[in-house]
């Protein structure tokens, strides 16, 4: 499917600081509008419904897959997360920029519908550190823990379907490397020929 806006894929393990790296992205890149998927996890500490997530039943989630109101959906971690295909079509389509957070699986059914969707893959430094960010950031509990580790090691091995890697060890560098992806996205002769066609027909070329 063909757009005018540039759609950015981020996917991450939990805990390699993908919603840190996105959210500082976005202070900074007014062009970039963040899309707010539907879950049917409950709420963590200070989330917030139609911030975080619309957060859903099972019940509500299956009506919503009837109604084929998702570009994609995905089961993470026991739960079920979608992308609102309506949100994300009406933007880039009018185009503007976008970018989902979201698990591989997720990414990867993206690109299947939108072939000029970059995927961006963050990578943690070490399973250790991976492990400790986890605990440090007291969100969840021992088994849960456990378990969005064990995941970790399927999810990374789907990085060879990413466009771009990044290696977080350093957050600002990390950051530097997003800003990079995006800035030079934006750039491409493909990208500059979609968002800039009234600059194109001016000068009379294609
Ligand atoms: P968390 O429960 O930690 O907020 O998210 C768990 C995982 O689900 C993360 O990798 C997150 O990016 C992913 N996720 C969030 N929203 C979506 C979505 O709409 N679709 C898919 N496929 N994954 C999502």
């Amino acid at each position: 499917m063909e757009y005018a806006g540039n759609l950015f894929v981020v996917a991450a393990p939990s805990g390699a600081g993908k919603s840190s790296l996105v959210n500082a992205l976005m202070e900074v890149d007014s062009r970039l509008a963040h899309s707010v998927s539907h879950t049917t996890r409950a709420p963590r500490g200070q989330e917030v419904h139609g911030r975080e997530y619309y957060f859903v039943s099972d019940a509500q989630f299956d009506q919503l897959v009837l109604q084929d109101a998702f570009l994609e959906w995905a089961r993470v971690h026991g739960n079920r997360y979608g992308t609102s295909k309506h949100a994300i079509e009406e933007r880039i389509s009018q185009g503007g920029d976008i970018i989902l957070e979201i698990d591989y699986q997720g990414a990867i059914q993206v690109k299947q519908i939108f072939r000029n969707a970059i995927l961006i893959f963050i990578l943690p430094p070490s399973w250790e550190e991976l492990k400790s960010r986890l605990q440090r950031r007291g969100e969840d509990a021992a088994d849960v823990i456990d378990m969005r580790l064990k995941n970790a090691a399927a999810e990374v091995a789907q990085v060879e379907e990413f466009d771009f890697v990044i290696i977080n060890e350093r957050f600002e560098l990390a950051l530097f490397d997003l800003k990079s992806i995006v800035h030079a996205q934006r750039l491409k002769y493909a990208a500059q020929r979609r968002t800039k066609a009234d600059v194109f027909t001016a000068l009379n070329i294609r």
